[in-house]
């Protein structure tokens, strides 16, 4: 299956995609999280990017198009993926349209944009393999430190309140078409965010049988 989770900064896609991700064994690709990884490298693409980042604006097209194309021409890809983060603009949907990918499902994850807010001030990423956690939703077992791999949490730099604003202006204005450009061609399901991430959990499972 080829899905695709959309849904505002902070709205739970990554957390959604590792569900998904132990439920139907695909992997689940995140575009920031490839570019996180690029930056802590210090690689071409981690220098290209991250004056974008940081500034809370979107990486220009053309660079995760390309990241993406390397991505899912991978083995691993063969039997279905995960989009976590991508497309986030029309013509991001339209670079998957022209690679001849077909998509089987869209789940869009609805949050008021003031939960957001105190959602992402809260969260705590991993530096080591980017997995996310909050300091009251989903605290990790150890603070400080990750459950997977011990490696340390951290409040990204773009999880700072004033980027977050900014993200979800950019957001509004340039991913959020995308829901109607998926509702036309039947494939998007929209999932209500839930104060507990189980719930959003069961909804989820429900929108992949649906
Ligand atoms: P979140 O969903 O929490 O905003 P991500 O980790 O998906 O975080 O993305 C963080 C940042 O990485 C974005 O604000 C943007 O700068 C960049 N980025 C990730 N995916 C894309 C994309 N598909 N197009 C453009 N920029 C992207
Ligand atoms: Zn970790």
């Amino acid at each position: 299956m080829n899905l695709i989770l959309l849904g505002a900064p902070g709205a739970g896609k990554g957390t959604q995609a590792e569900v998904i991700c132990d439920h139907l064994n695909i992997p689940a690709i995140s575009t920031g999280n490839i570019i996180r990884e690029a930056l802590k490298n210090g690689t071409e693409l981690g220098l290209k990017a991250k004056s974008y980042m940081d500034s809370g604006a979107l990486v220009p097209d053309e660079v995760v198009i390309d990241i993406i194309k390397e991505r899912l021409s991978k083995d691993d890809c063969q039997n279905g993926f995960i989009l976590d983060g991508f497309p986030r603009t029309v013509p991001q949907a339209e670079a998957l349209d022209a690679m001849g990918v077909k998509i089987d499902k869209v789940i869009d994850i609805e949050v008021a944009d003031e939960k957001i807010m105190k959602r992402l001030s809260g969260r705590r990423v991993c530096q080591e393999c980017g997995a996310s956690y909050h300091i009251d939703y989903k605290p990790s077992k150890v603070e400080g430190k990750c459950d997977k791999c011990n490696g340390e949490t951290v409040l990204r730099k773009d999880d700072h309140p004033d980027t977050i604003k900014e993200r979800l202006e950019v957001y509004h204005e340039q991913t959020e078409p995308l829901k109607d450009y998926y509702a036309k061609t039947g494939k998007l399901t929209i999932v209500e965010g839930q104060e507990e991430v189980k719930d959003t959990t069961a909804l989820t499972l429900k929108a992949l049988e649906a």
